[in-house]
């Protein structure tokens, strides 16, 4: 009887097997065939590897639906040689096959990402981990986005950089703030591309001043002997993740953003720098969300759920740095130009608030749409000038910082310079 019931069941499963095969091959058929109406694309998947985290970023053509809210976890199953997993599924999003291959990263936390057409109306998206902590999942807006940051410590990876330095490091593996020697200066020349940022007066567009100037406060910074990387240094447009990754990825010590500040009074000029903080005044949201191409209400949702987790060791490095930039921007200016007006320190996030790791400020250089400063913001010479003061001001906040430790152990001919990368 059970020898007979059991051959039953197994023949049965044999059908059944072979239907999901048979099934398989149909939708496989459907893939090539046939696609429903009215769904989203993906117009691409984007990785960054952080130091403390891997982001990964599938940008979509339309808002995001997600089926359940959250990734579910699965464990590894070393006989099917499966890795440990995340995955969600995606509603009303048309991928076909364009990343069933998977994109391979293997940087020590994520080994790679792959995307597929789970049924005709969703899609699935699978994150196979080499290591695992926590992660968080969010979305963003113009364009749309599923955001998915996976955090935990990172075993070695394809790309790990080595580091030989016997100091004590952060969670990131990189030197606290404090103790970290400013070599590296990231130059942020706001907007670009198809964002202009402010126009003022005669047409004035705020992203060519910008990127004027950061050009030559480069060549200002380096004849101090600091090394120098701009998010960009040219007229091209990037999103807040190359922004952020191109920050975060050169190692730099302190980021300076560049922008120029418009407003309605036409009346209104003057210089202002923010740093980072955590805390904030309503103008400052405002402000981060012009700056970011945003709603208000997503630089509050975001800063909410990020700020926590980020700013609170870097902000006050980052006031201080504020206030040496200043004191040497407005005396400096002063002494050249008379009444250039002093707006000056206050804090705000800005969208500096997607890094961790270093000192941060936000030069505002005036307003372009006071006919004041609009003609000194067209002067080279007047560029030129303030870019030295900027200088000088990383150059005095280089001196303020560097710990005396530090020399110490660089003298010592056995170890490498401390934050040798
Ligand atoms: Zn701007």
């Amino acid at each position: 009887m059970s020898g007979r019931a059991a051959h039953t069941r197994s023949s049965r499963r044999g059908l059944r097997r072979r239907h999901v095969a048979v099934l398989a091959l149909v939708v496989l058929m459907l893939l090539a065939a046939e696609r429903p109406k009215g769904l989203a694309d993906v117009a691409a998947v984007r990785t960054w590897s952080y130091p403390d985290y891997t982001r990964v970023v599938v940008e979509l053509t339309e808002p995001v639906e997600l089926v359940g809210d959250d990734l579910t976890r699965l464990a590894a199953n070393r006989k099917a040689k499966r890795p440990d997993r995340l995955y969600i599924d995606i509603a009303d999003v048309w991928v076909g096959r364009d990343y069933l291959e998977g994109i391979p990263i293997e940087d020590g936390l994520l080994q790679d990402v792959r995307l597929g057409q789970y049924t005709l109306h969703n899609s699935r998206l699978v994150i196979d981990l080499q290591r695992y902590g926590h992660h968080r999942l969010f979305t963003l807006e113009s364009p749309h986005r599923l955001v998915i940051d996976v955090f935990g410590e990172r075993g070695p990876g394809r790309d790990r950089p080595t580091r030989t330095v016997r100091t004590p490091r952060t969670q990131n593996g990189r030197l606290p703030v404090a103790a970290r020697p400013v070599r590296t200066v990231v130059i942020d020349p706001g907007h670009g591309g198809k964002d202009p940022g402010a126009i003022g007066q005669g047409g004035l567009r705020e992203k060519d001043v910008n990127l004027k100037l950061a050009r030559l406060l480069k060549r200002r910074l380096e004849a101090r002997s600091f090394k120098v990387v701009m998010t960009r240094d040219d007229d091209r447009f990037l999103d807040l993740e190359e922004r952020t990754a191109i920050a975060e990825s050169s190692k730099g010590d302190v980021f300076v953003s560049i922008h120029a500040n418009a407003s309605r009074r036409r009346s209104t000029r003057g210089i202002e720098i923010y740093y980072l903080d955590e805390n904030h005044e309503r103008h400052s949201i405002e402000l981060a969300a012009r700056e970011n191409g945003i709603q208000p209400r997503q630089v509050d949702g975001l800063q909410r759920t990020l700020a926590k987790l980020r700013v609170s060791e870097a902000s006050v490095h980052s006031r201080r740095l504020a206030e040496i930039v200043h004191h040497d921007v407005i005396t400096g200016l002063d002494s050249v130009y008379k009444g250039s007006p002093d707006l000056g320190v206050k804090r705000g996030p800005f969208y500096v608030l997607f890094m961790s790791s270093m000192p941060s400020i936000l030069v505002e250089t005036g307003f372009l749409t006071n006919r004041r400063d609009a003609t000194l913001l067209r002067s080279e010479r007047y560029l030129d000038t303030f870019a030295a003061q900027i200088a000088a001001g990383l150059g005095h906040y280089r001196n303020s910082v560097t710990p005396p430790a530090t020399l110490r152990a660089s003298a010592e001919s056995d170890l490498p310079a401390v934050g040798a990368r």
